[in-house]
């Protein structure tokens, strides 16, 4: 009777995964904006439980801050477990809606904080997805690649200066991602971007938290599918 069980316990799982997951390949880029504590205390640890490496998206200028990561831990993310650092200006200024000049100093030294740290300095996000031409002129003297908060199909060659972005919101749940993957792999789409900011089982009035929960269900599924995992530095040099 014991491969009975056995077999049945298969069947179990096969069922979980995604049979539509097939040859053609989809990257997933895992995203954190915005330097919440719970990155590291959170979703950290289930990211090594995977082996999945991750782009930290941080404003330099609040890095230690109240609930926020320290220097140590963004360099230790990077140094140790091989995630990549990248822009979002000093303070998360709106682009769009400040001065230039201080857009130039915000995008410049924040982009210097980065490599004076010994991170790396490729990749930089829109914050709040907003830019227009003049931004962008600015952003391009620094960095090679940038993340839009824009939720669009992405096909090979990429264009690594106008990346898309699926962001996780509080009212989600795990299944949200999912479908939004498997839409990903039906279209042939080289690439998904999955974007997390807070991971904490409190919403506390933030519109972009993930629940442990869920966070580690969207882990699990992307394992289970072996789907690979990689750096926005790393899909820009593989991909565009
Ligand atoms: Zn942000």
């Amino acid at each position: 009777m014991k491969w009975i069980s056995l077999l049945i316990a298969l069947l179990l799982v096969s069922c979980e995964i995604i049979t539509e997951l097939g040859p053609e390949k989809t990257y997933v880029i895992i995203s954190f904006d915005d330097q919440h504590e719970s990155i590291y205390s959170t979703a950290f640890p289930v990211m090594e439980e995977y082996g999945f490496r991750a782009t930290n998206v941080i404003n330099t200028g609040v890095i230690g801050g109240e609930n926020k990561l320290t220097w140590s831990q963004v360099e230790e993310l990077e140094f140790e477990h091989d995630w990549e650092t990248a822009g979002h200006t000093l303070h998360h200024i709106t682009l769009t809606t400040s001065p230039i000049e201080l857009v130039e100093y915000e995008i410049y030294h924040d982009w210097l904080n980065l490599k004076d740290h010994g991170l790396s300095h490729s990749t930089f996000a829109l914050p709040s997805g907003k830019a227009n031409q003049e931004h962008y002129d600015i952003i391009l003297q620094y960095y090679h690649n940038v993340r839009t908060s824009q939720n669009i199909a992405t096909y090979a060659p990429i264009d690594r200066t106008d990346l898309g972005y699926y962001v996780y919101l509080t009212d989600y749940t795990a299944e949200n991602v999912k479908a939004r993957i498997l839409q990903a792999h039906q279209n042939k789409e080289c690439l998904i971007v999955i974007g997390f900011h807070r991971v904490l089982e409190d919403a506390d009035g933030h519109p972009t938290n993930c629940k442990p929960d869920d966070f580690y269900e969207i882990m699990k599924f992307i394992y289970d599918n072996n789907l690979e995992v990689i750096t926005i530095k790393e899909a820009c040099e593989l991909l565009s």
